[in-house]
């Protein structure tokens, strides 16, 4: 099966790099990264040493229901050059764990589980293998911070499938 991780939505991004507001209409409050390390959603790798970035709330959803949820992410506070093409699954965000959480097209909640970032690829693809599976959101098991959100890329489709 072909997975693909969706890039964050472009309304989020000109949201925080235009409007400089979040998801839940905050203030965008950037910051000078330290020591590099937070990692960056808008384009999935961790900040450099003296990178702009900023802590922002997302929120995936577009359905009003219980599931909704908004979620800590860290992104770059101006445009940047954005994920890869084909981001590299497993996922390495020096060895966390992750929850991966199966949503049905109405954005309800069908099934979820547990797994280390060099397991990612196994546990979302069991989970798109549900054809009721719409997609499958993976957050930081510890923090809570978005990852990001993966669907099934149809056979022979130019989806730039990781
Ligand atoms: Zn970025």
């Amino acid at each position: 099966m072909s997975i693909k991780m969706l890039p964050l939505p472009a309304e989020f991004l000109e949201r925080v790099w235009i409007q400089r507001r979040d998801d839940q209409a905050q203030e965008v409050q950037p910051f000078v990264s330290t020591h590099g390390g937070e990692a960056l959603r808008c384009c999935v790798r961790p900040a450099l040493a003296g990178e702009h970035v900023a802590l922002v709330s997302f929120s995936p959803f577009v359905r009003q229901n219980a599931f909704k949820e908004f979620g800590p992410i860290f992104m770059h506070t101006t445009p940047c050059e954005g994920p890869p093409r084909t981001p590299a699954l497993p996922v390495d965000f020096d060895g966390s764990n992750f929850s991966f959480r199966a949503y049905s097209a109405e954005q309800v909640i069908i099934d979820a589980t547990l797994a280390p970032g060099a397991r990612a690829r196994d546990a979302i693809a069991a989970l798109l293998t549900r054809p009721e599976v719409a997609h499958v959101d993976a957050r930081f098991a510890g923090y809570g911070c978005f990852l990001a959100r993966f669907v099934r890329v149809p056979e022979g489709a130019d989806g730039g499938a990781c």
